[in-house]
This record gives C-alpha cells, structure tokens and sequence, in this order.
C-alpha cells in the first residue's frame, strides 16, 4: 500500500542542514498498523508528512497504491485525498458545528451532495460515539470528543491510509482511552494506519510493526514482541528503557 524508498527531508535550520528523515525506506502492506517512536526532534512528524505529500521530498521517493509521490505527473491533490491525517491538535474548524465540520471536504473535494454527505457524517459520528453531538460547536466538546470528531472527519473522504501524529499527547489522562479504542477499531476493521504516539501499550498490542527513529534515521523495524523484548540498536534499548 506504501512505499518508502531512500527518503530524505533536510531542513535548513539558521544556516545548517538538518536531515529530519535521513534515507529511510520501508514499505506498509495494506491493512498493515506500524506505530513510529522515536525521541522528540528525531523526525516522526516530518516522515509522517511526506507521506502526506505535506513536504517536497528532497530524495528518494514515497508512494501510496502506485501513486508517487516524487512523480512530477502526480496530481499531489489526488495522492492526498487518499490519506487521512489526525494531528495532536485536532484542527477542528472552530466556526463550524461538528456535522459542518464533518461535511465541508465531502462537498468541495468529492463533491457529494447534501443527503449523502450528511448520512455519511452522522454514521462516522456514530461509529466513533458522538452521533449526539452533531450540531454542537467544537468548544463545547472535550479534547477526546473533538479528537473523535476529527478522526471521524478523515474517514468521511474514505482514505486508503490514516496517518496519525500524537492523536492524544494533547489529552487529559483520563480521555486517551477513548480515542485509542476508536484507533484499535479502525485497526481491526483492517484500515492501514502509520501512528506516531508514546502509548507503548497501543504499540505492543495494536501494531504489527513498530519503527524506531533516531536524528532521521529508521533505526528498527520490527514486530511489537522483538523490538520490545530485544531491541537491537543501542539508542532504542536507551530510549526504552526511559518510556517502559
Ligand atoms: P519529531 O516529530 O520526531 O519530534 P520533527 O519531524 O518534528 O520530529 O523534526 C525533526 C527535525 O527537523 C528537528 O530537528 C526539527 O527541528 C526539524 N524541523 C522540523 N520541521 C522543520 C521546519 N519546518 N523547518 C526547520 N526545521 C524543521
Ligand atoms: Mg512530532
């Protein structure tokens, strides 16, 4: 479903080069849940928005379903209405009610009408738990039920992979379940998703990989039960022995 080949994202930072993802390859089959770790700055984010086709690639190439990214002939527009991201800060419209929310890239990108794009919103508001919710304003909501309603936004335009960065390092303790359960969710219904979070226990037993990444480097790729019991490069023993 993914293909990462030779990736590589610099940054100039104030003069010097900072390689955020530094020549990495790996490939998601579909249906497949790789949760990506790493320490802060290591290059999650940036990773996560190349496959987005949110970064221009510096080298190397990224393609979803056989569209490539690094093509100059991709319709960049196309390639991303085949991805759904989910970022830390949910990136809810605040001047639109939950259901407008849900329906405004129905109408403008797949241009749905009215009846179908509402049907669809209240059965994705439903799926993730907030059907009641639907004509009430983002800030009324919790953090966990506007992050539900942002996951419940990306599955409207039927995406072939979720990317989710951090989806409730923005949470209070006590909403982090909830929304790690609509995740499990989706993963068992067989949706192919690339997760960036610290919650080890969704890591251990949601995912099927995990990927370690350190200064841009992919340093592990491996299932949950190898890089957790043996981890093979140093800096991932270091970094797992400070989050376990
Ligand atoms: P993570 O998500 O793992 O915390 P990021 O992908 O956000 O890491 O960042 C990786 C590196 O790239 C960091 O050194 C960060 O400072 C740098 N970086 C990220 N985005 C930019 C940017 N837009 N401009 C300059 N440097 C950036
Ligand atoms: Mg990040």
């Amino acid at each position: 479903m993914i293909e990462v080949r030779d990736l590589v994202k610099v940054f100039d930072a104030r003069g010097h080069e900072v390689r955020a993802v530094d020549n990495v390859s790996t490939k998601v089959a579909r249906g497949e849940v790789l949760v990506v770790i790493g320490p802060s700055g290591s290059g999650k984010s940036t990773f996560l928005r190349c496959l987005n086709g949110l970064e221009q690639l510096d080298s190397g190439s990224v393609s979803i379903d056989g569209l490539d990214l690094a093509n100059p002939k991709t319709d960049v527009n196309a390639y991303r209405r085949e991805v759904g991201m989910v970022f830390q800060h949910f990136n809810l419209f605040p001047h639109m009610t939950v259901l407008e929310n849900l329906c405004l890239a129905q109408k403008v990108v797949r241009k749905r009408g009215k009846a179908e794009r509402e049907a669809k919103a209240r059965a994705l508001l439903a799926k993730v738990g907030i059907a009641q919710k639907a004509d009430e304003y983002p800030s009324r909501l919790s953090g966990g039920q506007q992050q539900r309603v942002a996951i419940a936004r990306a599955l409207c335009m039927e995406p072939k992979v979720m990317l989710f960065d951090e989806p409730t390092s923005a949470l209070d303790p006590e909403m982090v379940g909830e929304v790690l359960d609509v995740m499990k969710q989706l993963a068992l219904e067989g949706m192919t998703m690339v997760c960036v979070t610290h919650e080890m226990g969704f890591a251990r037993e949601v995912a099927d990989r995990v990927l370690f990444f350190d200064h841009g480097k992919l340093l592990e790729d491996a299932p949950p039960a190898q890089f957790f019991t043996q981890p093979q490069d140093p800096r991932a023993q270091a970094f797992l022995k400070q989050v376990l």
